[in-house]
């Protein structure tokens, strides 16, 4: 496990590889991604199946505390940490002489399926980043999932013997996202619409995500009154007050970053203008742990509220047509000295100023890509970065960043 170096909460659960019994017939396994059961009178129902890896421990964890068939997986969206464990749920059901689960998700996960096997490089070299971990061959890519069996758009009824579960089709951090409503038990298990920490719109190299949709689901939610909360990652909330309050200020924050930017696009100000505004939530809601920016952060959510609604031009005469990184810094090279530049730089470093410090040495390194002084000095502003960034995503782009800046050196020159 990863230390985390901002002295923040870690977006990794301490409970991880554990799972919590919440109510006789009713429990959450703690992965990177969380599993949650219910059972009782011969079925279980297995909200996700974890990834890849943790699947096995998720059906190992569920068999110390219940012998019950799962007959029932649902999907809450199609993401590897939270769909690509099902193989251990099959083979678990194998062993036992269990009929297969039938699996159900929203019709949109298997389009999302199909998306990823299109894409399998890029998917591998983006989780690869954002994780930042060797990723081993074929993790993220669509093989060795299982499909659903079953799909369903806007809500389907099933029965967990005579129980009624619904799912209910959201969109959120992804546009194929279901959540489980059990109205008896009034337990909500709701996949990624609650990650515990600041709700991640806005990934810097994934696809449009849905900040005013996930507030309202929130709010959908919230509307049942839940006494129980199990989340996609992190502790499962118990007690109405405290689901009330998880899903009500979340949907807050949402709806304030997103309105933010609405009201700046409205009143005409460009992309860049709102991005360079540094929208912050209020004192009130930034304090909440649940909403910590230690996964993603708040700017994040401004761009991808920014996507939604904007083309992708700035604004900036400049980027309509913009001329090579190489040949803008050139240019400025041509007039400023680069060892003026270079003492900037590190003269903003040793201030800490680190964003300007690795703007400025940014520019030398795309006039000399090769400049093995200027290759240092960006590597070293941009670990010191990672170094100090809560938001788990960008700390990993930053070291990822950094790493490939120094192999860049190691490299033999190209014939
Ligand atoms: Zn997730």
């Amino acid at each position: 496990m990863a230390t985390n170096p901002s002295a923040q909460p870690d977006v990794f659960d301490p409970m991880m590889g554990q799972l919590e019994v919440i109510e006789p017939g009713l429990a959450m396994f703690h992965g990177f991604a969380n599993v949650a059961f219910a059972y009782g009178r011969g079925e279980m129902i297995a909200i996700d199946t974890s990834s890849r890896q943790m699947g096995e421990l998720a059906v190992a964890a569920i068999r110390k505390v219940t012998d019950e068939p799962v007959t029932l997986i649902v999907y809450t969206h199609g993401h590897a940490d939270h769909a690509f464990g099902t193989a251990a749920f099959h083979q678990d059901a194998a062993l036992r002489g269990y009929p297969r689960a039938r699996i159900w998700a929203h019709e949109e996960v298997a389009r999302r399926f199909r998306r990823y096997a299109r894409t399998e490089g890029w998917q591998a070299h983006i989780n690869r980043l954002q994780f930042g971990i060797a990723t081993p061959p074929g993790l993220f890519s669509a093989a060795g999932h299982v499909e659903p069996d079953l799909t369903y758009r806007g809500m389907q009824v099933l029965e967990l013997v005579g129980e009624a579960i619904e799912l209910q089709h959201a969109m959120g951090e992804t546009d194929d996202a279901t959540w489980v409503w059990m109205p008896l038990r009034r337990v909500a298990m709701v996949g990624d619409l609650i990650m515990s920490s600041l709700p991640n719109t806005g990934n810097p190299n994934k696809v449009q995500r849905y900040t005013l949709e996930w507030a309202e689901a929130l709010e959908r939610i919230a509307a049942r009154r839940p006494r129980y909360l199990l989340p996609g990652h992190g502790p499962a909330y118990r007690s109405e007050e405290r689901c009330e309050e998880v899903l009500r200020q979340t949907a807050r924050a949402l709806r304030f970053i997103h309105d933010e930017v609405v009201r700046r696009l409205n009143d005409g100000q460009w992309p860049v203008e709102i991005v360079e505004d540094d929208i912050q939530l209020p004192p009130e809601l930034a304090s909440k742990p649940f909403l910590a920016p230690i996964y993603g952060c708040t700017a994040f959510i401004v761009r991808d509220v920014i996507r939604r609604y904007a083309g992708w031009w700035s604004g900036q005469p400049s980027q309509l047509f913009p001329v090579s990184r190489r040949d803008h810094a050139r240019d400025l090279l041509a007039v400023c000295r680069r060892e003026v530049l270079l003492d900037r730089a590190r003269s903003l470093k040793n201030s800490g100023e680190l964003k300007r410090a690795l703007a400025m040495a940014e520019l030398v390194i795309d006039a000399e890509p090769g400049d093995e002084e200027v290759v240092r000095l960006n590597a070293e502003i941009v670990q010191a970065i990672a170094l100090s960034e809560p938001s788990f995503i960008a700390r990993n782009l930053f070291t990822g960043a950094g790493q490939k800046l120094l192999q860049g050196l190691t490299k033999p020159n190209a014939p």
